[in-house]
C-alpha cells in the first residue's frame, strides 16, 4: 500500500509528512513517532519507522483527528484519548491487512 501524502478525515484534508526526529521535537516539544497539528491540518510521521509502523502511527494520528473534529478531545482525559487512539490504530491495522 502506497503511503499517502494527504488524508481527508470527516471532510477535512490533512497533509501527511514523513519527517525527522528533530522536526517532530520542534513540532511537539518532545520525542515522539507522530504528531497531529489539527489547526495546521498536518500529520507528522517519523520517517525512520518501518512502513508498518508508519501506517500504525498514521492511523493513531487519524484517530486523534477524528476526536478533535467531533470534540471528543474536549471531554476525554489525555490518558484515555491515547488509549482510544492506539486501540483504533491497531483496529485499522487489522482491517488494512484484510483489504490489501
Ligand atoms: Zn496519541
Amino acid at each position: 500500500m502506497r503511503f499517502p501524502k494527504s488524508v481527508t478525515i470527516l471532510g477535512r484534508k490533512f497533509a501527511v509528512k514523513l519527517v525527522t526526529t528533530e522536526k517532530l521535537i520542534a513540532v511537539t516539544g518532545q520525542r515522539s513517532v507522530g504528531a497531529l497539528d489539527f489547526s495546521g491540518k498536518t500529520i507528522y510521521i517519523l520517517k525512520d519507522l518501518s512502513r508498518d509502523e508508519q501506517f500504525l502511527t498514521l492511523y493513531h494520528e487519524v484517530a486523534h483527528a477524528v476526536q478533535s473534529t467531533v470534540g471528543l478531545d474536549q471531554i476525554t482525559s489525555p490518558e484515555l484519548a491515547e488509549i482510544w487512539c492506539e486501540s483504533m490504530a491497531n483496529g485499522f491495522m487489522d482491517l488494512a491487512k484484510i483489504v490489501r
